[in-house]
């Protein structure tokens, strides 16, 4: 498959669906990825992204899986980039090297602070934020380094909820308006169990007039451990009490909860197809199988093309 520019992608799909992946972290794991892959791939994703580590051994992964799925050719791989502990020289390689392997696309972020990291000072970083990423890419594009004329396809992060750092919204909304004034191409959110809270967010960037595609991040959750992760990872984010409270009733069946998660998952894409949404990317942590299960229910399975086309 060759790797397309997130405009044509947006542009051939009237819905993008996608998936999210993160590096192995050992053999085991990297072993289980691949049994998966024939059944992501089975599913035909507009697009798969690769998560971006902060600092060390997994950035190497990261690179690996993305050049690794590209050279597979079955799966359009996007690659998440971090500013956090981001050397200008090293960023330049990093972006030579996917230009060299013809990736079409960057997720930038800025990423979280690394846990280990004692006195860790964001303002002295090179990147300070995502916007200052954005704009290297920008500018490494409009060098004409990419086979493509118009470079990488850049995305950017959208947080419905908010972003726990910047309490004001409407300075908030002013950050996200910077990225997409800086060239950012799409935004992908982060996980949101809400479907309201992303049609008000949707609003407020028209107002803002940030009008490039919003991809809706959803994560099907498939326990109740899974659930506590994520609200430690999404910080901000709301677990509506309908959606609790379900989950709770079957704790201690985690078929039942999986079957729980999947269910409310699969309304929300639903609901968020109804309101035309441009994409849904899908957090998968490497697992295919609730992924696969709300495909079916959306009918999107090979067959059944007409929410993609
Ligand atoms: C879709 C998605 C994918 C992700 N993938 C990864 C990943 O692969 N690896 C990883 O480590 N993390 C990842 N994250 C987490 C992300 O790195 C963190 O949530 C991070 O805290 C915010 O990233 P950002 O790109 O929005 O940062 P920014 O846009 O830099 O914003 C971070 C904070 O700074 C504020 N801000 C922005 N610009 C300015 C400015 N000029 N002055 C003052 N304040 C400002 C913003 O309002 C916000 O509160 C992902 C998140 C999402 C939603």
């Amino acid at each position: 498959m060759a790797c397309m520019h997130i405009r044509d992608i947006l542009e051939r799909d009237k819905t993008t669906l996608s998936f999210e992946f993160f590096p192995p972290r050992s053999d085991k794991a990297a072993a289980s990825l691949a049994d998966r892959l024939g059944a992501f791939e089975s599913l035909e994703p507009s697009f798969v992204s690769v998560t971006y580590g902060a600092g060390g051994s997994t950035r190497q992964r990261t690179h690996d899986l993305v050049v690794s799925l590209k050279s597979s050719g079955k799966l359009d791989p996007v690659p998440h980039l971090t500013c956090v502990m981001q050397k200008p020289d090293e960023l330049d390689e990093i972006l030579a090297r996917y230009a060299a392997h013809e990736i079409s696309n960057i997720l930038v972020i800025r990423g979280d602070a690394p846990e280990d990291a004692q006195g860790y000072d964001p303002a002295a970083e090179a990147y300070p934020h995502a916007v200052d990423l954005v704009k290297t890419i920008r500018a490494f594009n409009d060098a004409g380094r990419h086979a493509d004329p118009r470079g990488f396809g850049i995305g950017v992060a959208g947080f419905p909820e908010g972003h726990p750092e910047t309490p004001n919204r409407l300075r908030q909304m002013d950050h996200l308006k910077a990225k997409t004034d800086a060239g950012a191409d799409w935004i992908t959110t982060q996980m949101f169990f809400d479907n309201r809270v992303f049609y008000d967010w949707c609003e407020q960037c028209e107002i803002q007039k940030i009008d490039i595609p919003k991809i809706a991040g959803i994560m099907p959750i498939t326990s109740l451990a899974t659930m506590k992760r994520m609200a430690d990872l999404a910080a901000g984010t709301n677990f509506p009490a309908k959606l609790q409270r379900r989950i709770h009733r079957y704790q201690d069946d985690d078929h039942a909860v999986e079957q729980v998660g999947v269910q409310w998952a699969s309304e929300q894409c639903n609901d968020l197809l109804d309101h035309g949404v441009r994409g849904i990317h899908f957090y998968t942590l490497n697992r295919s199988d609730a992924t696969q299960r709300i495909f079916e229910a959306l009918g999107a399975s090979s067959g059944l093309p007409s929410i993609r086309t």
